[in-house]
């Protein structure tokens, strides 16, 4: 493979940006829409006037901030979650195999101008729709590449399995019947062995019962009107969840 040259690379690709922001604002009008709302953990980018929305799928590219003029590649910011950086890791990838030094450094002093090429970089490596930059008050300037669009009840499908947690903030939700808590040892049954993190499919989630709801679930034989009844589940977020895990099973 011939090497190239980044400054003509970089070049080509603010270029490209141009006519995929075009092609990206005709085929979604995006600028019609009164609110934007982007989130780490959904890994979604919504766009929204009142009840009607559209979503998309995005990566996070990277942030660069007016206050030290200095730009931060996502796959080098742990407050970042893999989850919307997992696709910057290709960038970086890309800038070892060509020696690309601005590719490859987590963290360096830069300029806005710049920004967009490494967001233009980044829109071309991902095979992205556009580039999106949420405008704040903030001094810290953040490109996300847009990557997919996803239908309302597929991103309906995707937030119902979150929940705002006043302790905890936006988190998986997790299932837990009304006795367990986080002080008392009441036993701590599950529907299938959990850990902290770990990764969920599309039909699992975390849920959790005391003993005493075994002991009717097992009289019930399942989980049927009547031990439903006794358990009556309720929603909290899975850090709760883990909470109640280690008051039940830890030993401290
Ligand atoms: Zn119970
Ligand atoms: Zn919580």
């Amino acid at each position: 493979m011939d090497t190239i040259d980044y400054d003509n690379f970089a070049e080509k690709c603010a270029e490209d940006l141009k006519q995929l922001q075009d092609k990206f604002d005709k085929d979604y009008n995006i600028s019609v829409y009164e609110n934007w709302f982007y989130n780490q953990a959904t890994g979604l980018l919504t766009f929204s006037t009142g009840d009607n929305e559209i979503n998309f799928r995005y990566a996070d590219v990277g942030s660069f901030s007016e206050k030290s003029n200095t730009w931060k590649w996502s796959w080098d910011n742990e407050h970042t979650l893999d989850n919307v950086k997992s696709k910057a890791e290709l960038i970086r990838e890309f800038g070892q195999n060509n020696n690309f030094s601005k590719l490859t450094t987590g963290f360096f002093e830069s300029n806005e101008v710049e920004a967009w090429e490494f967001a233009a970089i980044a829109a071309k490596l991902v095979n992205g729709l556009g580039v999106y930059r949420p405008v704040n008050d903030n001094q810290l300037k953040i490109f996300l590449v847009v990557t997919e669009f996803v239908d309302n009840e597929t991103a309906k499908t995707i937030k119902d399995k979150f929940v705002q947690c006043n302790a905890h903030e936006y988190k998986r939700r997790a299932f837990v019947c009304r006795h367990l808590n986080k002080k008392d040892k009441v036993g701590f049954e599950e529907s299938f062995e959990t850990f902290e993190n770990m990764e969920l499919g599309d039909d699992d989630d975390f849920q959790a019962w005391c003993n005493e709801c075994e002991v009717i679930r097992q009289r019930e034989d399942g989980w049927n009107d009547k031990s439903m009844r006794f358990a009556d589940i309720r929603l909290v977020c899975e850090e709760c969840y883990f909470e109640m895990k280690e008051a039940n099973l830890g030993h401290r």
